[in-house]
């Protein structure tokens, strides 16, 4: 499996730094964002090294299908009831800040931080 030593998501999937996580599996990580922007607001992550959505191929089909069924299971299991907002962030242009493809999932009632 990819994986890039000064990637802060790839530390997290070593172990090596903390996060309070949701799901785990062989593929998939999904933990609680740092800074979060809503009542509920994961990030699901391949465990393997893929820098930014603009690095998928037909390769990756399976998953991110796995991760687009994974958000609502996580969602209903953290108790968001109303709706929630599903984001990628892309590249420089898309203001993507971590390196590591991570795909933002964040519910719960309103008013929220941002978004
Ligand atoms: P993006 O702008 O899409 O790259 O967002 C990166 C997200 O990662 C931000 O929402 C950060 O708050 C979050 N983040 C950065 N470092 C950590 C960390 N160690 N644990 C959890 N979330 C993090």
């Amino acid at each position: 499996m990819t994986h890039d030593a000064n990637c802060i998501f790839c530390k997290i999937v070593a172990g090596q730094i903390p996060a309070k996580k949701a799901y785990e599996d062989d593929q998939l990580l999904a933990f609680h964002d740092i800074a979060p922007w809503a009542p509920v607001h994961v990030l699901i992550i391949p465990k393997q090294h893929l820098v930014s959505h603009y690095d998928v191929s037909a390769e990756h089909e399976a998953l991110l299908g796995r991760i687009l069924v994974l958000a609502p299971r996580l969602m209903r299991e953290l108790g968001v009831t109303n709706g929630f907002r599903t984001l990628i962030n892309t590249g420089q242009d898309g203001h993507q800040e971590v390196q590591h493809l991570h795909v933002h999932v964040m519910g719960g009632p309103r008013p929220w931080l941002r978004g």
